[in-house]
């Protein structure tokens, strides 16, 4: 398969850097092709801005989703996202690398998927009108490939745990998930986590090691997280809320937005099939 590899760290001497070796390493060794972002080392660049987008008028004021919808269609987006955007739709598989800050990913990391996923290629693809709300959530431009986050956490499992005080892991993620990968079309896999990554120590980083080129080697066979497609007709058009009576006895929130599995039993979606700790 082909596999794009997008790692946002600072510090390749840090553990996210040693598991990005174990990862590379592992998928190579799968005879897999492998590309690889690493955002630091390219010096990416991370706010969206003018410089952007260099067709746009300058004595019109910057409107940011018309000068992405314009310059992806005109192919005049800078060449450093062009070929983010080439790597994309080259890969099987995308996979994203970063450490939890602020219960989120590095502003690096972000940045990055503002200005890669332009518009008319991750958002604003199919017909948008009373009858369709566009090609989005397991369908566009990036469907029939996979995603999976690959990601170490300060805190203790236990504390992301449903009634952990941090809130669920798979609650905090489900806008990277859903609303970043899914949305575009990605199949989600469960995400490869490592909690209390700042206690790290060999032990623990051989469990992860381990846990990690397992994860790796199950890329095809993983069953993705099961997202309600939008255009399944689980959805109310224009409202897009889900029907009544559809949702898994007790659901709520983010969890109304998974489909239950074909024998009725209610899923409970993997937090990670690999979740490590110190
Ligand atoms: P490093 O600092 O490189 O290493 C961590 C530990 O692993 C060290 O003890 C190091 O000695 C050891 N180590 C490194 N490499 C190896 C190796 N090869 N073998 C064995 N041991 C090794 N956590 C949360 O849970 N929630 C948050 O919201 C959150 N927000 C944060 C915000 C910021 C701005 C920052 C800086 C941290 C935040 N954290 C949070 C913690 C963060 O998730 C961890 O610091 C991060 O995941 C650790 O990864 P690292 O690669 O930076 O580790």
């Amino acid at each position: 398969m082909k596999i794009l590899y997008v790692f946002a760290h600072p510090e390749p001497r840090s553990l996210n850097g040693a598991l990005r070796d174990v990862a590379l390493a592992e998928l190579q060794a799968q005879g897999h092709q492998v590309q690889v972002s690493d955002l630091y080392a390219m010096g990416w660049k991370a706010e969206v801005d003018r410089s952007d987008f260099p067709a746009w008028d300058a004595d019109r004021p910057l409107a940011v989703v018309p000068a992405s919808k314009e310059g992806y269609a005109a192919q005049s987006l800078t060449p450093d996202v062009q070929a983010e955007i080439d790597k994309l739709l080259w890969a099987d598989v995308l996979i994203l690398q970063f450490p939890l800050w602020w219960f989120a990913m590095p502003a690096m990391l972000k940045g990055w998927v503002d200005r890669v996923f332009a518009y008319g290629f991750a958002y604003g693809v199919g017909e948008h009108s009373e009858r369709r709300w566009g090609d989005r959530y397991g369908e566009g431009r990036l469907a029939g490939k996979r995603a999976m986050l690959v990601v170490t956490v300060g805190g203790w499992r236990e504390h992301y745990a449903p009634r952990g005080v941090n809130g669920p892991i798979e609650d905090l993620l489900f806008p990277i998930h859903h609303g970043v990968l899914y949305y575009p079309g990605y199949e989600i896999l469960p995400p490869f986590l490592a909690f209390r990554s700042d206690r790290f120590d060999e032990a623990a980083f051989a469990a992860a090691a381990d846990e990690l080129r397992g994860r790796l080697r199950t890329l095809q066979s993983t069953p993705p997280i099961p997202f309600r497609p939008q255009n399944s007709g689980d959805y109310e058009i224009p409202a897009m809320q889900l029907r009544a009576g559809l949702e898994r006895p007790g659901a709520s929130g983010f969890g109304l937005h998974l489909a239950p599995p074909r024998d009725g039993v209610a899923p409970r979606p993997p937090a990670s099939a690999a979740t490590v700790e110190a």
